[in-house]
């Protein structure tokens, strides 16, 4: 039998937050893993021109993510290009799921961003009562039920396929102009008709789109990041961003936070430098964790 793989540090998120914690726990020889989602891309890279990261004046965001990743390739950090779903504990290992598969990791440090887009209208108020961010989390609760996906980033076209198989109806949301052409008959495209407001009683009962209004007992969203609360529950967040110290210790031990989800100002150098103090106290307690030496 196989040994089980625990991993010293589970990092959420490519950006410089997230590569700069994984190089920062590999210099201390931590055994890292780096989950990137399916982009395996960054808000950097949405920047044409970078004029304020110290030593590269200029920089177009693409050149200096390039940079950042071959860093990266050097340290020879494994990266799983999926998003993490959830993150739970049990027995202070942290599990971090994916849709295909759940690893186990001492520490986790949360780099996931902010969204651009704003949220839906309607959509904070239904979460967890018919707002959900993952499909294999809680598609099952919508066993026989019409569910809707927005999709803003490709992945809710094979999540939407997982959910056809139990749910009676599920309309597809296109917001990525990239609408595959669905074989099973349950699945309903809606394009070029951007959601607008999400409205219910006690749990979510419709999705007004701005053509249409679409009868709905769930809404699964799938964008570059999730909330941050819906990743960890438990979680503590304050004026919308992951409540950290000094430390970028959250109110969890061992989880730690960096970048733009630990608040403003919302920049490359802030990242970089919050994902190093992310892993370098991450690896302070990871090593009290070990036991002393007989
Ligand atoms: C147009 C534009 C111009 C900008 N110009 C500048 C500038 O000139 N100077 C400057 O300093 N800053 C600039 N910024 C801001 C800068 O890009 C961000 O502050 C920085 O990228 C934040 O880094 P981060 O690592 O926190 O998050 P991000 O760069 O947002 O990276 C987050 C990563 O996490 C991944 N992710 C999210 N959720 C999950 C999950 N559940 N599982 C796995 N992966 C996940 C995402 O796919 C992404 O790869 C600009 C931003 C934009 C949009």
């Amino acid at each position: 039998m196989s040994e089980r793989e625990i991993y010293d540090m589970c990092i959420i998120g490519s950006g410089p937050a997230g590569l700069s914690a994984a190089v920062n726990a590999r210099v201390r020889r931590k055994k890292v893993l780096l989950f990137s989602g399916e982009s395996g891309l960054s808000k950097v890279n949405l920047s044409p021109r970078i004029d304020n990261y110290l030593g590269f004046p200029g920089m177009n965001g693409n050149d200096l993510y390039e940079k950042f990743k071959r860093h990266l390739e050097e340290f020879e950090i494994p990266v799983v290009k999926q998003k993490v779903q959830t993150v739970g504990l049990m027995d202070s290992l942290f599990m971090l799921q994916t849709r295909d598969a759940i690893y186990e990791s001492r520490s986790v440090i949360i780099a996931t961003g902010v969204a651009v887009r704003k949220l839906i209208k309607g959509e904070e108020t239904f979460v967890g009562r018919g707002i959900s961010y993952c499909a294999t989390c809680d598609g099952p609760l919508y066993q026989g039920k019409t569910v809707t996906v927005l999709d803003y980033t490709g992945e809710g076209a094979e999540e939407s396929l997982f959910l056809a198989d139990f749910c009676s109806k599920v309309y597809y949301v296109d917001m990525t102009q990239k609408a595959p052409a669905f074989k099973k008959a349950n699945i309903e495209v809606i394009t070029g008709d951007p959601p607008e407001e999400i409205t219910g009683g006690d749990t979510v009962s419709a999705l007004k789109t701005r053509g249409r209004t679409v009868d709905t007992d769930g809404i699964f969203i799938f964008r570059e990041t999730y909330p941050p609360g819906e990743l960890v529950p438990g979680l503590a967040i304050e004026e919308g961003s992951i409540k950290v110290n000094r430390k970028m210790e959250t109110n969890i031990r061992g989880l730690y936070a960096s970048g733009d989800c630990a608040g403003k100002p919302y920049q490359v150098a802030k990242s970089v430098g919050e994902g190093q103090t992310a892993a370098l106290n991450a690896v302070a307690y990871i090593d009290a964790l070990q036991p002393a030496a007989p």
